[in-house]
């Protein structure tokens, strides 16, 4: 479904017309046109920042330099020594320029991990607050911090606390021109995750994603960090259930774009409509409702008849039957627990016991900013997409031990037939209360999974990322 409003005031007559009326403009934002590039910076004026020298700055200056960034630092931060450091450090030869040569930034990513009390956050103010007039649209703001746990003593820890709140007011800030500001919260010893999320953060395929903090834990047992390369889905054999149509046809479509080979699964009554969807892709059809009690073991017996074993799972299909509580039937609260949950569950035990998972397997599911905010007349819906949080959450430890790692996507509004069907004056509402102005499209949220399904997503396990614009509502 097309945002009308959105495509009008970027013609030249909406534009004069907003102009007059003074309507806000939602930006247009730049979307990846294609899959991950080794050098995908290679034309970015990246500033960088560290509150000190450390692993993470090494890090971060290895990870720009690897994407072909040209870093620069500013001589009035006190962040200028800490990258410098750092690169001598990685033994890397970057070019270092001054900022303000005129040239306005548009890649921001400073490393506070050390900030340790109140006063080292003004390292906050000083980086942003001279440049945030001339940020290019669809630029792209990362503030590195640590998590709660992994700070030396209660006054860091309250420091890093502070960056949930700043990222996300800053993201509202500078939404404006499609401009987005993400945290990562690195674990201790969890460094080598970093350039994954940055390629992903720093790049168009995050474009959707906003206000966000994710939390980069580490790789599970066994689990090598392997340099990047592109197409980095190549050899992977991927599950993606509701894969028909809406958001699951376009996760399979960014999965074999990244090289996986796609098992697509809807429900048997969609079979010609996945059928063409799987053969525009090179997929492989399998008719399923993954309600069925085996449905799970059905999936593992597919994957073996092909020869592989499952490298990626994406738990996608769901449906809501809305109705306020007072007046729901039984029926309905049982058919949304069973398909967007009950199914979820049953169906990774049965892989997990008939050992049908490839070595490193990553399972992503799809919860929802209704399991976050709740809405009325969605208390079956809203339960499920709440527990597929916590189940990442609490599984995740499980599964570590194992090689796999599991993370959710939480979809805010996105032009789907689901959310074509909400009443007008709603949908405009749901579309312009975000950060961006605008709805999501189904690429975003594939975008979002394809990044939980890569090894880009290494150090990430039993997060839950909201691919919403930060809609304000549950933000
Ligand atoms: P769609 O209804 O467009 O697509 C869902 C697909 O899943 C359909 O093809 C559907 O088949 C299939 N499906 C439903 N039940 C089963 C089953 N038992 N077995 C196999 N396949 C099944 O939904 P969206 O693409 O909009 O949503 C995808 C996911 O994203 C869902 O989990 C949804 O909750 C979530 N989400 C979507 C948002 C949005 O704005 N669109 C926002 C937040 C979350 P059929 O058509 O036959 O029912």
């Amino acid at each position: 479904m097309a945002d009308k409003i959105l495509e009008f005031v970027h013609t030249s007559t909406g534009k004069q017309i907003a102009a007059a009326l003074g309507l806000p403009v939602p930006p247009q934002l730049k979307r990846a046109k294609a899959g991950y590039a080794e050098k995908a910076l290679s034309n970015a004026n990246a500033l960088v920042g560290a509150s000190a020298f450390g692993p993470v700055a090494t890090a971060v200056v290895k990870a720009l330099n690897a994407m072909g960034a040209s870093i620069k630092v500013s001589a009035d931060l006190a962040g200028l020594d800490g990258i410098k450091q750092a690169a001598v450090k990685a033994k890397l030869e970057v070019s270092i320029s001054q900022a303000d040569n005129g040239v306005p930034e548009n890649v921001y990513v400073l490393d506070v991990t050390s900030a340790a009390n109140v006063a080292d956050l003004r390292l906050l103010y000083d980086f942003f607050n001279p440049r945030l007039r001339k940020v290019p649209s669809n630029s792209r703001i990362v503030v590195i911090g640590r998590p709660r746990g992994d700070c030396k003593d209660a006054l860091a820890e309250t420091a890093q606390s502070s960056l949930p709140g700043f990222i996300r007011s800053l993201a509202k800030e500078s939404g404006k021109n499609g401009t987005t500001a993400n945290l990562i919260q690195v674990k201790t010893g969890a460094e080598n995750g970093i350039e994954g999320a940055l390629r992903f953060f720093l790049s168009p395929h995050s474009a959707f994603v906003t206000g966000q903090v994710l939390p980069v834990v580490g790789a599970p047992k066994g689990v090598k960090v392997a340099a990047f390369s592109e197409k980095p889905l190549t050899g992977k054999l991927a599950v993606v259930t509701g894969a028909a149509r809406g958001i699951g046809a376009a996760i399979a479509e960014v999965l074999a774009r990244e090289g996986a080979t796609v098992i697509g699964v809807d429900r048997p009554a969609d079979e010609s409509t996945l059928g063409a969807t799987m053969s525009s892709l090179g997929g492989i059809a399998c008719p399923l409702d993954i309600t069925d009690a085996d449905a799970g073991k059905k999936l593992a017996a597919v994957a073996a008849s092909k020869g592989g074993k499952i490298d990626i799972i994406v738990h996608n299909a769901g449906i809501t039957r809305d109705k306020m509580m007072r007046n729901m039937a039984a029926h309905l609260w049982d058919m949304v627990l069973d398909v967007n949950l009950g199914a979820i569950v049953r169906c990774n035990e049965q892989l997990l016991a008939g050992d049908a998972f490839g070595a490193n397997a990553r399972i992503v599911c799809i919860s929802s900013i209704g399991g976050i905010a709740g809405n009325a007349g969605q208390t079956n819906y809203a339960a499920t997409k709440s527990a597929v949080i916590g189940y990442v959450d609490a599984i995740a430890k499980q599964l570590e031990g194992k090689g796999i790692s599991i993370n959710a996507i939480a979809p805010g509004f996105i032009e789907t037939q689901m959310t074509a069907a909400i009443p007008v004056v709603t949908r405009e509402v749901a579309r312009r209360l975000s950060s961006l102005s605008q709805g999501g499209l189904p690429v975003d949220i594939a975008e979002a999974v394809t990044f939980m399904a890569s090894p880009l997503a290494v150090g990430v396990n039993g997060a839950t990322l909201r691919v919403c614009g930060q809609n304000l509502v549950g933000a």
